[in-house]
């Protein structure tokens, strides 16, 4: 396959919103694939919309950045399905879409749907945790577009079932969470089995330097359009932290629950086992609710987000798995019970609420252990964070976050190692403190005469095992060291639960 010439930095960018157009009808799109717009309800295009649709209908590879549900499915489906040719019975795919979760892929399909009824492609969909019978059919049946997540196609194109030497337009959507879910290898095998003259479109939340280093091979000359800007979180958001321990946590969520409302809800959480054990103490108290993540089958998740639509779960207790790019309208708000360990994440997470341009606000519950993941995030977004105005009444433990009015977003935070030791040490104080509670207990049990009941087991520190004893001489705040700001940036997931255990990290 010849070699691609691969450039991006003399290419043109994209970013300003004022000079695009704000008709569909000037975008170069055919007739044909503006009826299917009337049909999906949409009056205008979005900034990104405006921004690739005529880059894309010129044959240009395209790198976009766009934030969350600013409309870039239909920025990439509508012009390329509009210049798609139909392939031959048994031929195909001539159009690949991949991207990283079961559930954009389901998204990305029913978009595709709407505009097929008009243009007259048929789309087929390859996701693990359902049966390769039915896709190995399509497939063989030929079909115009597929969409798919790395694993499954790549295990499709390993049995001879998939061939992409027809593919005229790639897209890659999502890269940045891809190379975060370690898909680079499967991206980079993928796209060599493509045509090297085919069309690309990188779609990324962000074109991080990294996203840069790891694509520009892919692509080639792209325009790149940039509408969103790393940090930005919609403006239809209200944020608010409420700094907590970690032990009041869980009854602070149902009290917050109960407050609040318990409709529409999403509440998302440090990993798949942590999601299951939430969900059975909100159904205790009596709230419905349904959890989602890595390890719930592609039913149970289908399920899940179906129930939740219907009104039928009023919680949703999601990993990081839901929070790019599914497109649930009307959440009325989100619970991060645990703050995220890449910022990024929580742009995405509270971008589930106020999209579209509706209302919507994000509650952010803090302990002192998760000081520094909440400080950088508020440095991403280049603003703080207002404290929970109404935990009036909540219970919020005896060692609770406290956060200093005075930060700002630029203060200096400390670098890796030594962030790491200070978590390291006050989730240790954390544990000590549990014991001491738990032996308080059984004395008092032995001294009304029943059995003690067996102590919690011991927890690991979250990232080190080198201070073996609490230190409870060190339970003042830490005072905060001027270091590099890049030691701080290349701290990555500490917790690669949080992706739903698929596939490491790469960087
Ligand atoms: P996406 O970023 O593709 O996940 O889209 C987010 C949401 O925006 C989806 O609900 C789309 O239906 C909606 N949307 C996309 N384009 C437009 C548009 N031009 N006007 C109004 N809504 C749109």
């Amino acid at each position: 396959m010849a070699k691609r010439r691969s450039t991006t930095a003399s290419t043109p960018t994209i970013t300003a919103e004022k000079d695009l157009p704000t008709r569909f009808e000037d975008l170069g799109l055919s007739e044909r694939t503006l009826a299917a717009v009337r049909d999906m309800g949409y009056a205008a295009p979005t900034p990104v919309q405006a921004a690739s649709i005529p880059a894309v209908l010129a044959g240009t590879d395209v790198m976009a950045a766009a934030q969350t549900g600013t409309g870039k499915t239909a920025a990439f489906l509508l012009p390329s399905l509009d210049r798609l040719g139909h392939a031959r019975h048994g031929q195909g795919p001539l159009m690949l879409v991949v991207t990283p979760t079961r559930e954009l892929a389901a998204q990305i399909e029913e978009v595709a749907a709407t505009i097929c009824a008009h243009t007259g492609h048929t789309a087929t969909v390859l996701v693990g945790g359902v049966s390769y019978e039915p896709q190995r059919a399509a497939l063989h049946k030929g079909c115009d577009l597929v969409v798919a997540t790395p694993g499954r196609l790549i295990d499709l194109i390993n049995s001879g079932d998939c061939n992409l030497s027809q593919v005229e337009t790639l897209v890659l959507d999502e890269a940045d969470r891809m190379l975060d879910m370690g898909f680079l290898p499967d991206m980079r095998r993928i796209v060599a089995k493509t045509p090297a003259n085919r069309q690309t479109l990188l779609f990324s939340a962000t074109l991080s330097d990294d996203v840069l280093d790891n694509t520009k091979s892919l692509v080639n000359n792209p325009v790149r359009v940039e509408i969103a800007h790393k940090g930005t979180a919609a403006e239809t958001i209200d944020q608010f932290v409420l700094p907590i321990s970690h032990e009041a946590k869980n009854d602070a969520l149902i009290e917050v629950l109960r407050r609040e409302g318990a409709e529409r809800v999403i509440v998302f959480v440090r990993g798949k086992h942590r999601a299951d054990a939430v969900c059975r103490r909100l159904r205790k108290a009596g709230i419905e609710c349904a959890p989602i993540h890595g390890n719930r089958s592609q039913n149970q998740r289908a399920n899940a987000l179906r129930r939740f639509a219907d009104g039928e779960v009023g919680v949703l207790v999601a990993t990081d798995v839901l929070a790019r790019g599914i497109d649930i309208p009307n959440v009325a708000y989100v619970v991060n019970l645990d703050v995220p360990s890449d910022a990024e994440d929580y742009i995405h997470r509270i971008g589930r609420t106020g999209r579209a341009g509706e209302f919507g606000w994000a509650l952010t519950f803090a302990t002192p252990e998760e000081e520094f993941d909440l400080l950088d995030i508020e440095h991403l977004m280049g603003k703080n964070i207002p404290v929970y105005p109404r935990a009036q009444g909540i219970v919020l433990g005896d060692n609770l976050l406290v956060l200093d009015p005075n930060r700002t977003p630029a203060d200096m935070l400390p670098g890796k190692k030594e962030r790491k030791k200070i978590v390291d040490e006050r989730h240790e104080e954390r544990m000590a403190r549990t014991a001491e509670i738990v032996a308080n207990r059984s004395q008092r049990r032995a001294k009304r005469g029943r059995p003690a009941k067996s102590a919690i087991p011991a927890e690991k520190p979250k990232s080190s095992r080198r201070n073996k004893k609490a230190n409870p001489a060190r339970r003042s705040q830490p005072k905060q060291q001027a270091v590099g700001r890049s030691d701080r940036q290349r701290q990555r997931r500490r917790h690669p639960g949080d992706h739903g255990g698929v596939a490491s990290r790469v960087r």
